[in-house]
């Protein structure tokens, strides 16, 4: 198959990380989610990641210039040459433009852009009920999608958190911050005639069937 480079989109909790590793894991692309990349270094304890949590802690965006510069540095390795999945980027107008920047310095473009559709009463249900492993990332739901042992990742073994960020006061805020600066990204990318809107409230199986129903519209079977 040609490269695949695409961008998962949708409000907090849509689904975009579970997906994202599906199709990853399908198409051997590598899964670039920035707020993987800022917990890891709110983790590690850097600079960076003291900057982001202040950020991050309340709801809000990081500011742009860091995480362009993050997803540029990302962009140029080579695994990402037979294409990639971005999930939580672009979340402003500004990200998006240099995305498009940063994509036409290396002579690609976008295939398509997928938008998860869930209501905001399902995405609260299924953000305070997340788990995340603390070693594989892995992602969980304490009710559609629990771990066979509790607390316990199935593929790993690993520790299961909640983030820090994930309680009811903080995702209101960040559905707000979705709806102020992260939607006006899909009217940019509608006028581009990029986006394809996915049913996100079946079980996860059944969206991911969709979505590869769709990838193979675009890019023709694997
Ligand atoms: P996002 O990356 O958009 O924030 P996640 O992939 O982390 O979303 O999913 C949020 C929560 O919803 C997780 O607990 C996940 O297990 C659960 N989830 C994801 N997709 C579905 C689905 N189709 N049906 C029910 N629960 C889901
Ligand atoms: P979710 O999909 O549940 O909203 P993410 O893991 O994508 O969560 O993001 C968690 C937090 O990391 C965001 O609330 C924000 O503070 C920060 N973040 C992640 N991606 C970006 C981005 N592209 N721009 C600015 N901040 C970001
Ligand atoms: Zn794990």
């Amino acid at each position: 198959m040609t490269p695949l480079r695409m961008v998962i989109f949708g409000p907090p909790g849509s689904g975009k990380g579970t997906q994202a590793k599906l199709v990853s894991e399908l198409y051997g692309i590598p899964h670039i989610s920035t707020g993987d990349i800022l917990r890891e270094e709110v983790e590690r304890g850097s600079d960076l990641g003291r900057m982001a949590e202040s950020y991050m802690s309340r709801g809000l965006l990081v500011p742009d210039e860091v995480v362009i510069g993050i997803v540029r540095q990302r962009l140029m390795r080579e695994d990402c040459r037979p294409g990639f999945i971005l999930d939580g980027f672009p979340r402003t107008l500004r990200q998006a433009e240099e995305l498009d920047r940063i994509l036409g310095e290396l002579g690609w473009r976008l295939d398509v852009v997928v938008n998860l559709v869930v209501s905001e009463e399902e995405v609260l249900r299924r953000i305070t009920l997340r788990r995340v492993c603390s070693v594989c990332g892995e992602i969980y739901h304490l009710e559609s999608n629990p771990p066979k042992r509790p607390s316990v990742c199935d593929r790993c073994g690993g520790r299961l958190y909640q983030r820090d960020d994930d309680t009811e006061e903080t995702v209101r805020e960040r559905l707000r911050v979705y709806r102020a600066q992260t939607e006006p990204v899909l009217r940019y990318y509608r006028e581009r005639g990029l986006v394809r809107d996915v049913d996100g409230n079946p079980p996860i199986e059944e969206v991911f069937e969709e979505i590869k129903r769709l990838i193979s519209s675009i890019k023709g079977p694997i």
